[in-house]
């Protein structure tokens, strides 16, 4: 086998581990000693093992002279654990072949550096474009230190997210449904507007068929109307984090008792979708799932505050001028201004269709 294919195999590896991970990324590693596939290993989950702690366990004695095929540049400082470099050396391997660098400053070319220092034959490079693909989410939070934004929305063929009546549930059908949990599962954090929450009461977990992790709920209320009785308070299926403005007396948040209820306010009384990115980004969310009604969406449209953007197209035509459509506010109102996406995929999900798009 090839570098490229001992390289793939590391990947898949990772890619099985994809969204439960962070704040790490997803990372997988192969030992490979004369021809022969000696130890495997994938980093499952944040504080726990790095894949090559795994795949060079599983090796034992053979890593001696081996060659370690791994996703992403070995770690070279004391996180919760040893540095992965240092072990890399320990074991005496004999050559690292490395996907890509990492770009948190912490490590950034210093593990492979510390590689070479100790006469380890290093080659960076090898399947790059799809490691860099596998943790966009990562990357992107290391650099911009703020959550990479996905807006997430459902709509019939008029481009219609709820009817006259406000009536939301369902446009689209089971499997799309289906999907969008997925996403919910793979996500640090969902969000919404508090009118979402007055109109629909969402629980905004995650229901899969074998379960699956629930993201941190993010409620945009300026005011502080969140129902006291609404799931997102009650049902402590996972922390709900309520931001509103610099304004709301202390008095009214106390009454929000559940330890699983956090209000954070906002340094003015209007809440931007720039400071709550921050807020999130210093909380340690590296990727923000944006399910908000057609204001919340305008928000982060007129901020231009999202990374990807995922539409799902219900055969259905809803009408009525005063439905809503996916994003309210003023808009931009010359085309020139308007933002440009790049369609990344189009499939059809059931009866559904999926677009995912990105910026230009
Ligand atoms: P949103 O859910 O978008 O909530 C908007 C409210 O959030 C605002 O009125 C405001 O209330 C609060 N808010 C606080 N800060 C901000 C901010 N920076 N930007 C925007 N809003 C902010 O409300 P909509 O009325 O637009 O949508 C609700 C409807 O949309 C419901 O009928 C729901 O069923 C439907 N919906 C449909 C979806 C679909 O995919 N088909 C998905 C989600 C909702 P305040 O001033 O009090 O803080
Ligand atoms: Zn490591």
């Amino acid at each position: 086998m090839t570098d490229q294919e001992y390289m793939r195999l590391a990947l898949d590896l990772a890619k099985a581990a994809q969204g439960q991970t962070s704040p790490n990324p997803t990372v997988g590693a192969v030992v490979v000693k004369d021809g022969v596939i000696v130890g495997l290993g994938a980093h499952l989950k944040a504080g726990e093992g790095h894949a090559e702690v795994h795949a060079l366990k599983m090796a034992g004695d053979k890593a001696e002279g081996a060659t370690a095929y791994v996703t992403l540049e070995p770690c070279s400082h004391f996180g919760k654990t040893p540095p992965c470099s240092n072990l890399l050396i320990e074991k005496k391997v004999k050559r690292v072949v490395v996907a890509s660098l990492d770009n948190n400053p912490l490590v950034s070319g210093k593990g492979v550096q510390r590689l070479k220092d100790a006469g380890i034959e290093v080659e960076v490079g090898v399947l790059e474009k799809e490691a860099r693909e596998l943790n966009t989410v990562f990357f992107h939070y290391m650099a911009e230190h703020k959550p990479y934004v996905t807006i997430k929305t459902a709509m019939s063929l008029d481009g219609k997210i709820a009817t006259v009546t406000g009536e939301s549930k369902w446009i689209t059908g089971e499997q799309a449904r289906l999907d969008v949990h997925r996403y919910r599962h793979e996500h640090d954090a969902i969000l919404v507007g508090v009118n979402t929450v007055l109109a629909d009461n969402p629980s905004l977990t995650t229901r899969l068929p074998n379960g699956g992790k629930h993201p941190i709920r993010i409620i945009l209320d300026t005011n502080l109307r969140t129902p006291l009785d609404s799931l997102v308070v009650t049902d402590g299926m996972a922390p709900t984090w309520i931001i509103v403005g610099s304004h709301v007396p202390q008095e009214k948040w106390e009454q929000y008792t559940s330890d699983m209820v956090t209000v954070i306010r906002a340094s003015k009384s209007r809440i931007e979708i720039n400071e709550v990115l921050a807020i999130l980004g210093e909380k340690g969310i590296l990727s923000l799932f944006v399910e908000g009604g057609q204001q919340v969406n305008a928000s982060f449209l007129e901020a231009k505050c999202f990374q990807q953007f995922i539409v799902y197209i219900s055969p259905k035509l809803i009408g009525g001028q005063a439905a809503p459509t996916i994003f309210g506010g003023s808009g931009f109102s010359s085309l020139a201004d308007a933002a440009s996406l790049s369609i990344q995929s189009i499939e059809t999900i059931g009866d559904d269709i999926k677009i995912v798009a990105i910026p230009k």
